[in-house]
């Protein structure tokens, strides 16, 4: 049996970033995923993730953010692909929203570039929104997007460069914890041990985690393009990622929704979704159409934004969430059994912690513990008691 230093279960978005970090520091790495990379079964495609720092859901994920950016762009350096872009973000709400309130909280408290803006600077600066009067925005220049598949790849690619296994198209069926220390993984293919192990399995957390029973909603999402009706007032250049911001808005109790600037050209259409509103899947069930009703609530939603939206659906794709009761992430050691690690529940906004995941993952598994704040995400906090 062949035997690693660690092992890595999942070499999708977080899997793909440790393996990267471990071969990095000389660690002796395996990566077992069931699929190819920048595959879209999973939660790491549809061609853009937001990446942001005054982060409204808690100021406590700043310091992550900071050395994630750092990441982001050493990926980009080391693969020579094209990850990021900073086209600057909007977030929009009512005064007493968590959407604007929690992002000023986050951007001042930990001296983060902003401007506030009121409605009517929004549809000066931004012409293609129409923000309710009352409605305050907060504008973070250095917000923008990361492209999912390209980073998928890049880590998968510079891992291997840097002296990781990476097997695609074999799944693991079975590990187990050996009593003395170290593990051992079974796939369609082989058996492999070794000391360590991280599990990063994202929407299949259920499947290789069962005896933890996580209160974990596996969660059926839909992101849609959309074509906006150009003009000469609004033509397509205000849509283009070189004018448009990211942007998220909640106003007065309404369907949070996030999107994006468009980034693959004119027929690319632009793309936006709800934040919540997922129905309960698993990822063998998951429904993969796309149903009218559907595109019409999107649609009717995003009117009250973007008042020109009214061409036609480019496509609608559907992805995965895995969300935790609290929405912050599992990260951390497997309940008793020190030698697994663990990185899942990343609960619909984990895309831009990538780069730093990796890292935490990579420390845990090869120090026991990391320089990190990472006390938000103790997995034992979720582990419901027996019986
Ligand atoms: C619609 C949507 C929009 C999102 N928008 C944003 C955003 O704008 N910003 C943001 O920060 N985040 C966003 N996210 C969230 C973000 O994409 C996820 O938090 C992140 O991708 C989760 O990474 P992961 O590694 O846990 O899962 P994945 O990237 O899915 O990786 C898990 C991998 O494990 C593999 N695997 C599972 N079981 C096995 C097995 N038995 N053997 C081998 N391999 C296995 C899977 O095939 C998969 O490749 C969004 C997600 C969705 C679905």
């Amino acid at each position: 049996m062949e035997h690693y230093d660690v092992i890595v279960i999942g070499v999708g978005s977080m899997g793909g970033a440790a393996a990267n970090v471990l071969a990095e520091r000389g660690v002796k790495v395996l990566g077992l995923e069931t699929f190819w990379p920048g595959h879209d079964q999973g939660s790491a495609h549809g061609g853009t993730r937001i990446v942001r720092q005054a982060y409204f859901e808690s100021p406590d994920y700043v310091p992550l953010l900071r050395r994630a950016y750092e990441g982001w762009h050493k990926l980009e350096r080391e693969s020579g692909r094209e990850i990021v872009n900073l086209c600057g973000g909007i977030y929009i709400g009512d005064r007493d929203n968590l959407v604007f309130k929690g992002s000023m909280e986050a951007a001042q408290l930990h001296g983060i570039e902003h401007e506030v803006l009121d409605a009517t600077e929004v549809k000066r600066r931004f012409p293609t929104m129409n923000p309710t009067d009352d409605a305050f925005a907060l504008y973070e220049p250095n917000a923008g997007y990361v492209r999912p598949e390209e980073t998928t790849m890049a880590n998968a690619e510079v891992a291997a460069r840097k002296g990781a296994t990476i097997r695609f198209g074999e799944p693991v069926t079975h590990w187990s914890a050996t009593p003395g220390g170290g593990v051992e993984v079974v796939t369609s293919q082989g058996q492999y041990g070794a000391d360590k192990l991280i599990i990063t399995p994202g929407a299949w957390a259920p499947q290789l985690l069962p005896e933890l029973r996580f209160p974990l909603s596996i969660e059926r999402m839909v992101f849609y393009w959309f074509t906006p009706e150009f003009s000469d007032a609004v033509p397509y250049e205000l849509y283009e990622d070189k004018r448009h911001p990211i942007y998220i808005e909640e106003t007065h109790g309404n369907q949070q929704i996030y999107g994006f600037p468009m980034t693959d050209g004119r027929e690319g259409g632009f793309k936006l979704g709800f934040f919540r509103l997922g129905t309960p899947t698993t990822p063998q069930t998951i429904d993969r159409n796309v149903y009218d009703a559907e595109v019409e609530q999107m649609r009717r939603r995003a009117l009250e934004l973007f008042p020109y939206l009214t061409g036609g659906l480019v496509q609608a794709k559907t992805c995965l969430y895995s969300v935790t009761p609290d929405e912050h992430f599992i990260l951390g050691p497997y309940p008793d059994k020190p030698q697994v690690v663990l990185g899942c529940g990343f609960s619909g906004h984990g895309f831009k912690f990538v780069p730093v995941i990796g890292e935490v993952l990579a420390d845990l598994a090869t120090t026991g513990t990391t320089e990190h704040p990472i006390s938000l995400f103790d997995p034992k906090r979720l582990v419901l008691s027996p019986g």
